[in-house]
C-alpha cells in the first residue's frame, strides 16, 4: 500500500516537473477562470513567476486576453467537454509574449497555436480547462515570407521593368476578361491604343537612353490621366494601350484627347536638351459583332494607323463606314 502511494507521489513529481520543463505553455484554470497550473514557460515568457500566477484570475492577470472571445471558448469547452483549436492563422497570438528571434527579426510577437482542453476530474466533471500554447513563430513567419515573395513575384510577372505598366501579356489578359465580361453583361467599354510619333528619331539623335526617358514619361502621363478601373499596360516598344470599362466610344475620345494634349504639352530633360513628342491614338468601342477580343483589338489598331496617315498627333474613334 505504502509502496503504490510512493509510486504515485513519483509519478507526480516526473509529471509536474516534465510540464514546467516543456517546450510548451500550460494553464489550467478552474470555472471561473482562477489559475490553478502555471508551467515553466509561461513563466519565462511572460515573466510572472508561478507564485504570483496561481489563484489569480487569468484575464486580470493577462489584460491583453480576449476576454470576451476567449470566455465563450472556454464555455463551450466546458458544456461539450471538446476540445478546441485556434491557430495563429484565426488569432495571431492569444498571450502577449515577445519573439524570441532577434535574426530573423521580422516577428514581433511569438505566434501562437492554442488547445483549449477539457479536464475532467475523479469524478468525471469537467471543472478545468488545460490551456496549451505552441510557439509556431517560425512557421508563420516562413508562411508570411512566402506569401509575400509569391505576390511579388506575380507582380513581377504582370508588370514591365522599364515604365511600370501591365506588360503585353498581362494587358492581354485583361483585355479577354472585358470581352468576356461585356458578352455577359452587355456593358460598353472602349479600348485606346496610341504609339509615340516619330520615335526613331529621339532614339537616332538622343540615344536610346533618352528614348527610354520619353517611353517612361508617357507612361507616367498615361496612369495620371486613367481611372481605377482604367487598366492600362505597355503594349509594345513605344506602344501603349488602355482599357476604359464602362466608357462609351464618346467618351474614350475625351479621355484620348486629353491624353493626346498632355503629352504634347510635356517637355523632358535630358542631359542639356529639352525632349518633346506627340501620340497618334486609335479608339474603338467593343460591340456585338467582335467575336473576338483580338477584333476589337485591330479595330483600335486601324483607328490608330488613320491617326497616323492624317498627320499624326491625332486622335481617331473607329467607324466602321470609313
Ligand atoms: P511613327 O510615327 O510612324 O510611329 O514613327 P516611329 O519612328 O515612332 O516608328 P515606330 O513606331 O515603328 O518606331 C518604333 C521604334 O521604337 C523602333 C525601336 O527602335 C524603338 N523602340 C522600341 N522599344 C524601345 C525601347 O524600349 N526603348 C527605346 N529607347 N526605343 C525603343
Ligand atoms: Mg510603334
Ligand atoms: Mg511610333
Amino acid at each position: 500500500m505504502n509502496g503504490s502511494i510512493n509510486n504515485e507521489i513519483d509519478e507526480l513529481h516526473w509529471t509536474l516537473g516534465l510540464l514546467q520543463d516543456l517546450e510548451v505553455g500550460l494553464v489550467v484554470v478552474d470555472r471561473d477562470s482562477h489559475i490553478c497550473l502555471w508551467n515553466g514557460f509561461m513563466e519565462n515568457h511572460s515573466g510572472i513567476s508561478s507564485n504570483k500566477a496561481l489563484n489569480q484570475n487569468l484575464f486580470a492577470l493577462c489584460s491583453e486576453l480576449p476576454q470576451r472571445w476567449l470566455t465563450k471558448k472556454m464555455e463551450a469547452v466546458l458544456l461539450l467537454s471538446n476540445t478546441a483549436y485556434i491557430s495563429w492563422e484565426q488569432r495571431p497570438y492569444l498571450f502577449e509574449f515577445k519573439s524570441h528571434r532577434p535574426i530573423t527579426g521580422n516577428a514581433p510577437y511569438m505566434y501562437q497555436n492554442v488547445t483549449l482542453i477539457p479536464l475532467s476530474s475523479p469524478t468525471g466533471q469537467i471543472d478545468h480547462i488545460g490551456i496549451l500554447i505552441y510557439d509556431v513563430t517560425d512557421t508563420a513567419v516562413g508562411k508570411q515570407a512566402l506569401e509575400a515573395a509569391n505576390a511579388q513575384l506575380q507582380s513581377y510577372s504582370r508588370t514591365d521593368g522599364l515604365t511600370g505598366l501591365y506588360n503585353r501579356a498581362y494587358w492581354q489578359e485583361c483585355l479577354e476578361k472585358e470581352f468576356d465580361r461585356f458578352n455577359r453583361l452587355q456593358e460598353v467599354s472602349s479600348l485606346v491604343m496610341f504609339d509615340i510619333d516619330h520615335f526613331k528619331r529621339v532614339n537616332d539623335t538622343y540615344g536610346h537612353q533618352a528614348g527610354d526617358l520619353v517611353i517612361q514619361t508617357i507612361a507616367d502621363t498615361l496612369k495620371a490621366h486613367a481611372r481605377k478601373t482604367d487598366v492600362v499596360g505597355r503594349y509594345g516598344g513605344e506602344e501603349y494601350g488602355a482599357i476604359l470599362a464602362g466608357t462609351s466610344g464618346e467618351n474614350a475620345i475625351i479621355f484620348a484627347e486629353r491624353l493626346r494634349s498632355a503629352v504634347e504639352a510635356t517637355v523632358m530633360e535630358y542631359a542639356e536638351h529639352k525632349l518633346a513628342v506627340t501620340i497618334s491614338l486609335g479608339i474603338s468601342e467593343i460591340k456585338y459583332d467582335h467575336d473576338t477580343a483580338l477584333e476589337w483589338l485591330e479595330e483600335a489598331d486601324q483607328a490608330l494607323y488613320k491617326s497616323k496617315q492624317s498627320g499624326r498627333n491625332w486622335v481617331t474613334l473607329y467607324d466602321e463606314d470609313n
